[in-house]
Parts: C-alpha cells; sequence; structure tokens
C-alpha cells in the first residue's frame, strides 16, 4: 500500500531515556494527520530488527544499555541494511553516538555502526541543560531545542555534516550539535525533540514519504517551543 508508513522503534527495552518514545508518538500523530496509513513496531533487543521499515527511532540510553544495544545492532544488521534501502533514521543520545564509527561507554572503546561519519569519545564533565542551535540551512528549520544530558563528546568526520551550530549548551563539542548524512539524522536532543521541534518530524516524514506534507496546525508545539525558548534564556543568563 503506497500510504503506508512503517515507524520502527529500536530496542524500547535498553534505548529510551527522557522520553524519547515520544518522538514515535509525534511521528505517529503527525503522519496520520496527514492521512497516512501508518503502523507502529517496537522492537525489543531480543529481535531482529525488520528490513522493512521506512523511518526508524532510536533513543538514549545509560553507557551499559547503549554498549549492549551496539552490540546487537551490529550482530543483527538489519538497520544498516534499512539504511541501504534508504530508508529514514532519526536517533538521540545514546542512539546517535552508537550510529557513528566508535564511542567510549564503560571506559572501553566500542564498535558502532558506522552509519555516520562520526567518533565519539568523554568529555571532561557531563553536558546537562537546554540545547539550542542554528540549524543546517540546507534543511530549513527553525531554531532547534532540546534537553542534553550525556558524558560523551562526538566528532564529525567530513561525511557528516552537524545539524546545528550550538547557540546553547555543549551538543557534540560545544561548536556544533548532531549530525546528518542522506537520511541517517542524530542529535543530542531529549525533550522529546520531535515534540520541541514539530517541523523537524516534518523533514523525517518527507524524506520518508518522498511527498510534500500539508501544515498542521501547530498551536500547542508553538507554545510549547516558546516556553522552552523561555527556559533557555533563562538559562544562559544565570
Ligand atoms: N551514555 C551516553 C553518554 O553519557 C548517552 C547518554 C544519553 O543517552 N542520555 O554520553
Amino acid at each position: 500500500m503506497s500510504s503506508e508508513l512503517r515507524l520502527v522503534w529500536v530496542y524500547p527495552d535498553l534505548l529510551s531515556t527522557y522520553g524519547d518514545r515520544g518522538n514515535l508518538l509525534i511521528l505517529a500523530r503527525r503522519a496520520a494527520a496527514r492521512g497516512l496509513d501508518v503502523e507502529r513496531v517496537e522492537v525489543r533487543a531480543d529481535r531482529p530488527v525488520p528490513a522493512g521499515g521506512d523511518v526508524y527511532l532510536l533513543g538514549g540510553g545509560e553507557d551499559g544499555a547503549q554498549a549492549h544495544a551496539a552490540e546487537r545492532l551490529l550482530a543483527d544488521g538489519g538497520l544498516g541494511r534499512a539504511v541501504d534501502r534508504g530508508a529514514v533514521v532519526f536517533a538521540v543520545c545514546a542512539g546517535y553516538q552508537l550510529l557513528g564509527a566508535s564511542f567510549v561507554a564503560k571506559g572501553a572503546r566500542r564498535a558502532g555502526l558506522g552509519l555516520l561519519d562520526a567518533h565519539s569519545d568523554r568529555g571532561p564533565r557531563r553536558a546537562v541543560g537546554e540545547l539550542a542551535g542554528e540549524v543546517d540551512a540546507e534543511l530549513d528549520l527553525p531554531t532547534p531545542t532540546g534537553l542534553e544530558d550525556h558524558g560523551g563528546r562526538t566528532h564529525l568526520g567530513l561525511d557528516a555534516r552537524p545539524l546545528a551550530k550550538i547557540t546553547l549548551g555543549t551538543g557534540n563539542d560545544g561548536q556544533t550539535e548532531g549530525a546528518w548524512h542522506g537520511t541517517v539524522l542524530g542529535t543530542y536532543a531529549h525533550g522529546p525533540a520531535l515534540a520541541r521541534n514539530p517541523r523537524l518530524a516534518d523533514l523525517l516524514l518527507r524524506w520518508a514519504t518522498g511527498e510534500a506534507l500539508a501544515p498542521l496546525d501547530d498551536a500547542w508545539p508553538d507554545r510549547l517551543r516558546a516556553e522552552r525558548r523561555t527556559a533557555a534564556r533563562l538559562t544562559r543568563r544565570r
């Protein structure tokens, strides 16, 4: 069925901190509001990742869960096959780090999936608080906002473009936040990110469907964004 959209939430039992599952709910809701027939699939870590999804979502996680998730995903191979088919991936924090070539967790360097040209190490201190930036002009999105909470730092190679230049918070390394390449996009923003940044949700849907989407009444998300921007301004002044 051409209108069907399969959303795959990868490893809810390992990667789902700070309400990141909300990204799945927002995406499903915004797709359904455009008349798309949406199917939601939640894949626990003891199950194979189905190759036939349109959008794969990964959330944040503690270091141990993150290391375990990366091992399972590497052994499974389904996410890489889906990306080769052109599927969309949206990953947050631990999920974002494990898309890179490698990351550090529990004192050891671990292999990532190599789906983004990036590697992560540890920063001098945990980055916690409001996150904001100026997004890559090519993506044509308003200022992204989110909540970050991570010990890792991410360094991008030439094949990954930063999602945004940091105006508040730490993100990848104090300069940039997140990364994207093709239809794979990672960010440090919890929030959940797609509730705070509905136009980012719509960008993922456009990548997945190849169709321009009718605008929605975004009064509620706009209020949330305004509230979080105020919180960010107050943080900055402290
Ligand atoms: N374990 C990772 C870190 O601390 C990611 C944390 C998270 O997903 N919130 O950098």
